[in-house]
């Protein structure tokens, strides 16, 4: 699914940089479930965005799908990010003068769909999460777990083959975290390849791997037994 290599990344801060990812090696199978880990400022957000093609590497080899993710064209880069990729964040970024249904609707519009193909499409997903009912409502009228909800559909909606989760329970309170898990365990255990940066350790037991960031290096990489949300919703 997708093969890491020597990955570096800096910023520049004034006149030095910042060195945030000192030569990764992360290779992910189809149907893992894996969970990424470090305190605040290791580098998770970088290495995610870097692998759903948001930011680059500069120097290291990607490889996702078998295509190798380098010097690409902003309009291949767009392709690819549609075909391959769904994106689920802390803060949801949903956008708010969109109702639910036209925010999952959204990624649909790349796929050269009519509006009234995109609206059922999106209407499907938005009832696999259980939000058929609040198709018309507007994001400031969800609650935490009903936006990232919505904000899972509309990853889900162009059947990306790798979800990338940063700190998706980031911003809601233990019982609905363990409920957005429970769906994310479930779409796993569907076949669907899932990365989820978290710092909450209970969130990381509830994948299959935990990958540890520390000071821009893989400290700790290992398989673990999963622990099912479903026991504490
Ligand atoms: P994490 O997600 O683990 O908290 P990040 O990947 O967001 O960490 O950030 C790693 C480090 O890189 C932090 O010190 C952060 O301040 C810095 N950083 C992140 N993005 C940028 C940027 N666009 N420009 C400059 N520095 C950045
Ligand atoms: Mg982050």
């Amino acid at each position: 699914m997708l093969e890491i290599s020597k990955l570096h990344k800096s910023y520049p801060i004034g006149d030095s940089s910042l060195h945030v990812l000192k030569g990764i090696d992360l290779s992910v199978k189809s149907g893992e479930m894996v969970a990424i880990m470090g305190s605040s400022g290791s580098g998770k957000s970088t290495l995610l965005n870097i692998i759903g093609m948001l930011d680059e590497a500069d120097e290291g080899d990607y490889i996702l799908d078998n295509v190798p993710i380098k010097n690409l064209t902003e309009k291949k880069a767009a392709i690819y990010r549609n075909k391959f990729l769904g994106f689920i964040f802390q803060s949801f970024n949903l956008i708010n003068y969109k109702n639910a249904v036209e925010n999952v609707a959204l990624p649909l519009y790349y796929q050269g769909l009519k509006r009234s193909e995109r609206i059922e499409k999106a209407m499907f997903h938005l009832g696999k999460v259980g939000l058929a009912d609040w198709a018309k409502h507007l994001p400031n009228e969800l609650s935490g777990g009903q936006k990232q909800r919505v904000a899972i559909a509309r990853a889900l909606a162009a059947n990306p083959k790798l979800l990338l989760a940063d700190e998706p329970t980031g911003a809601l309170d233990t019982k609905t975290s363990h409920e957005i898990m429970e769906f994310l365990q479930q779409l796993n255990d569907e076949g669907k390849t899932i990365l989820i940066v978290t710092h909450e350790e209970d969130i990381a037991d509830m994948c299959k791997r935990i990958v540890r960031l520390k000071d821009g290096v893989i400290m700790e990489d290992k398989f673990v037994t999963q622990v099912r949300a479903s026991q504490y919703v």
